[in-house]
């Protein structure tokens, strides 16, 4: 069997979490497979449809690494096959015209609950003679198109996370709608489980991987392959997410979207990583750190977990840290430059490569978010520097004015300054004056970035002397000391 499976997002949003996760697992398990992994845009709901969710959607998926073999495949552009799909059904009989209106709904609804029952429909129009169909229409009723469920069917799969699954037909709130009202010459809007059932057949779909918020659906789709005489694929149903109070991450989380993941600093990489320990355990368990293509080489679908996967932040920012330490300062450069960017910075990367890329290589090691970066190098991409509370009382130290004084000197004789000028500069100085070592680099420290502590000082010196910031930072410091 040719291994093929989807994710079929709907474009009501930006790419979610969850719905990257499942993506995840799709693709891993088709790379594992060697199988196909295929992109559908659910977008049959107009009204929510947005063409700027599908592009998140898609910019998210490809920023992840989850790169696709076909599609996007459209469902706005399928609405034929749905249509020629529901009067099939309505010519076998499996399927039949509903008259029942909204407010004929809502009693039913309210009398259930009265009676302290689950609501559901009561197939009141499921063998309505002609004559009667056209009574209703001649009242100006326009009917939706149910689908028969059998009350005493079991339905049963056996899912590739969950075990067997049953349902019985009794728990589907009776015959389900699968075209919105329209009038009788033009079918009605086909509805979700109708379009995704036409769509998996037709995409001989292999595996349905999807959020378990979908099982119920599936015992009602199931039926749908029965009547269109499709063969049922398999189903693995991925555990939800939830937050670290244990409740399923939803929109008041704030971050739901793979695109707020980008804002705040997240690496692709590490994303990904952390999305497929998001309810997969590895064989190794132990080993915590992987690409895609890594995990890919292992991944089954019983190593998926039942269990609600909980989000944990500190682990994602630690995987985060991992990948910016590790990685080449040239991409991480790339990766910086749009925060920069936005922070205001003139990057100007074309003219300003390498020193932009010893930048990168000098706060890296001290990164956990891309975002951090805008602080960090704040002193490189502005003229001046604001000293604070600390910098101001170090350079209020005794002798602190001469031994500036004798650097900024010492600087003016350089064109540019070596690492071995600097090492040599404060040795000369330390030893003019008597004072200790310390006190000299402090107070560079203080005066050259503002505070009193940071990044390696040589590192940051040479740095900002290669831009001729130094000697005016040191000018700046000498006319407040
Ligand atoms: N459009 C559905 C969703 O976004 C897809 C469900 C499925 O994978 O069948 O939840």
């Amino acid at each position: 069997m040719t291994v093929r499976v989807r994710i079929a997002p709907s474009p009501t949003g930006n790419l979610h979490i969850g719905t990257a996760r499942t993506a995840v697992f799709n693709w891993l398990y088709a790379r594992h497979e060697g199988g196909k992994f295929i992109i559908r845009i659910e977008d049959t709901d107009l009204a929510r449809s947005r063409p700027e969710y599908t592009q998140n959607i898609k910019d998210g998926l490809a920023w992840l690494g989850l790169h696709w073999d076909e599609g996007p495949y459209f469902q706005s552009e399928r609405l034929h096959l749905y249509k020629q799909a529901v009067q099939t059904l309505l010519d076998q009989g499996y399927a039949y015209r509903c008259y029942t209106t909204e407010e004929e709904l809502n009693e039913l609804r309210e009398s259930q609950k009265a009676r302290n029952q689950a609501p559901r429909y009561d197939n009141r129009h499921r063998n309505l003679t002609p004559e009667q169909e056209k009574a209703f229409e001649a009242e100006g009723r326009q009917p939706v198109i149910r689908f028969k469920i059998d009350d005493t069917r079991e339905i049963m799969w056996n899912d590739h996370i969950r075990g067997l699954l049953t349902w019985k037909g009794s728990d589907l709130g009776g015959d389900m709608v699968i075209a919105r009202a329209s009038s009788r010459e033009d079918l009605g809007q086909p509805l979700y489980n109708l379009a995704v059932v036409v769509d998996d057949m037709d995409m001989q779909i292999s595996h349905v991987i999807r959020g378990e918020d979908h099982i119920a659906n599936t015992a009602k789709q199931i039926l749908l392959y029965e009547a269109l005489g499709g063969t049922v694929p398999q189903f693995a149903h991925t555990p939800l997410i939830l937050n670290e109070s244990g409740q399923k991450l939803s929109k008041r989380d704030n971050v739901t979207a793979i695109s707020d993941f980008y804002k705040m600093g997240f690496v692709p990489e590490a994303m990904a990583n952390y999305m497929t320990l998001l309810g997969w355990t590895p064989p190794d368990s132990t080993e915590e750190l992987f690409t895609l293509e890594e995990a890919a080489k292992t991944f089954t679908l019983d190593r998926v977990s039942k269990a609600a996967a909980k989000f944990d932040w500190s682990k994602l920012d630690w995987i985060n840290s991992q990948y910016i330490h590790k990685m080449e300062p040239a991409r991480l450069l790339e990766m910086l430059v749009p925060f920069w960017e936005d922070a205001g910075y003139q990057v100007d990367l074309e003219n300003n490569r390498p020193w932009l890329e010893q930048v990168t290589a000098l706060i890296a090691p001290s990164l956990t978010r891309l975002t951090e970066a805008v602080e960090q190098t704040q002193m490189f991409f502005q003229d001046k520097v604001e000293l604070n509370a600390d910098a101001q009382a170090q350079l209020q130290q005794d002798g602190v004015k001469a031994v500036i004084t004798s650097v900024c000197e010492g600087v003016k004789e350089h064109n540019q300054l070596s690492e071995e000028d600097a090492k040599q500069l404060v040795k000369q100085v330390t030893k003019e004056h008597g004072v200790k070592k310390g006190l000299v680099m402090k107070s560079l420290r203080a005066a050259l970035t503002g505070d009193v502590k940071g990044h390696d000082l040589m590192q940051s010196w040479l740095l900002l002397n290669q831009k001729e910031l130094d000697q005016p930072r040191l000018e700046a410091a000498l006319s407040q000391v």
